[in-house]
């Protein structure tokens, strides 16, 4: 008898995403005539870049000509792009990171989902909440969790992100073997200063647990303080995993191309204590269940490091930094506390005692706008809503027109 893996049985049932899709379908099909604004969901609306669409016509028309066609490329990507990325993304900013400890993959999501196993299935794994719910969700799959009881899995150690600590979790009072974070924050907007992340490589070196920093949002960044990558703090290289993406940085969720970073001398320990190469095992396991990104994709990808490719995207978060300065100060002159929107896309939102799902209803049938209830990423993220910044500058004004209108 073929048997199914019995974890996905504990998933929490409802998924965020779809619950907003079909509360904001059936509004539209009791209104057909009211306009909805969708700023919900974490999706790029702005092309791509002209340097990587003309890198990416480039590379398909070397795939016409047999004397310049590409096969299977190195699983860990091509050379070109793990030394733009090495140079501009790493080197540029004082992180000590070479080439080679480049993974070139087709997503940071996969990327987090798959680390996992390189580790046992008996560690102890501290999630914040509010979180991105991939990370909990791949590990409940993983049988990393016991039961989903009163908003939360058994098992899991919650970082709490609250107003009180600035939505910048406190090292856990218990010990931990894996640890994700995510600066700046999907879903608060949160940033890390680099003392604060200093304290939690300082912690994982103390615990011998792993750090996995997820920098998907580094692009947004413009605060020369803040830290663009975890490598930028002493030690943290043999103590944590760092995952970027093109997705939000160059607008390419429908293209796909992200990285992730396992710096050489970085491990994890068996049984008997003994140190163990994560690189190695990690390079182990892509090159057996992974056979790299497209070429043209990547030649794409490599465009962004190129000196047209570099303005282009920061013109590019300069957008969306734009609109997210507008949802902060248009909330904020309602009378609503806000964080994130500066160094980040997100714009995080206390519902002055309103539930999430109450301000997600109000804003869609008095607004027609579409937000994200924060109670969709967790416990912590009751009271909450996210607003994102990615929609055209035209759509966000109009948006926040019809929200200062519906709330005044
Ligand atoms: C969007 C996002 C990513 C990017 O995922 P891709 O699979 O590379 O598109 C990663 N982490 C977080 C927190 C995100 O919001």
């Amino acid at each position: 008898m073929i048997r199914i893996n019995e974890n996905y049985l504990k998933l929490n049932a409802s998924y965020l995403f779809s619950e907003i899709a079909k509360r904001v379908s059936a509004f539209q099909a009791a209104n057909p005539d009211r306009e909805i604004i969708r700023l919900g969901i974490g999706d790029v609306t702005r092309a791509l870049p002209q340097a990587c669409v003309d890198a990416f016509h480039k590379a398909i028309d070397e795939m016409a000509s047999d004397s310049t066609f590409k096969g299977y490329g190195p699983e860990q990507g091509y050379a070109f792009l793990r030394e733009a990325i090495a140079e501009h993304d790493f080197k540029a900013n004082g992180a000590d990171i070479s080439a080679d400890e480049i993974f070139v993959s087709d997503g940071a999501k996969c990327d987090t989902a798959n680390i996992q196993e390189l580790f046992s299935e008996d560690i102890i794994i501290a999630i914040p909440d509010p979180v991105y719910p991939v990370y909990l969700d791949t590990n409940v799959m993983a049988g990393r969790t016991g039961k989903f009881a009163d908003g939360r899995y058994e098992g899991i150690v919650y970082l709490e992100c609250t107003r009180e600590n600035g939505f910048v979790p406190a090292l856990p009072e218990k010990p931990v073997d894996l640890i994700y974070l995510c600066f700046p924050n999907n879903p608060t907007g949160s940033t890390i200063t680099k003392d604060q992340l200093a304290k939690w490589v300082d912690y994982a070196k103390k615990n011998k647990a792993l750090i996995l920093f997820d920098a998907a949002y580094e692009a947004f960044i413009t605060d020369p303080a803040l830290p663009k990558s975890i490598y930028e703090i002493e030690g943290a290289r043999e103590v944590a995993i760092e995952f970027r993406s093109l997705s939000k940085t160059a607008g390419f969720t429908g293209t796909r191309c992200a990285y992730t970073v396992v710096p050489k001398n970085c491990v994890a320990y068996d049984s008997e204590g003994n140190a163990h190469n994560l690189y190695a095992m990690w390079n182990r396991r892509q090159t057996t269940k992974f056979n790299g990104v497209s070429y043209p994709v990547q030649k794409s990808a490599a465009a962004i490091y190129s000196e047209p490719g570099r303005t282009q995207v920061k013109e590019l978060a300069a957008y969306y930094l734009k609109n997210a300065a507008l949802i902060r100060e248009s909330m904020m002159a309602l009378g609503y506390e806000c964080t994130g929107g500066v160094d980040s896309p997100y714009i995080w939102i206390y519902g002055k005692g309103t539930g999430s799902w109450d301000f997600f209803n109000l804003l869609l049938e008095k607004a027609g706008v579409v937000c994200t209830p924060g109670a969709g990423f967790g416990r912590c993220g009751e009271g909450y809503i996210r607003i994102s910044a990615f929609n055209s500058y035209e759509n966000v004004q109009k948006a926040m027109a019809k929200i200062k209108e519906a709330l005044k």
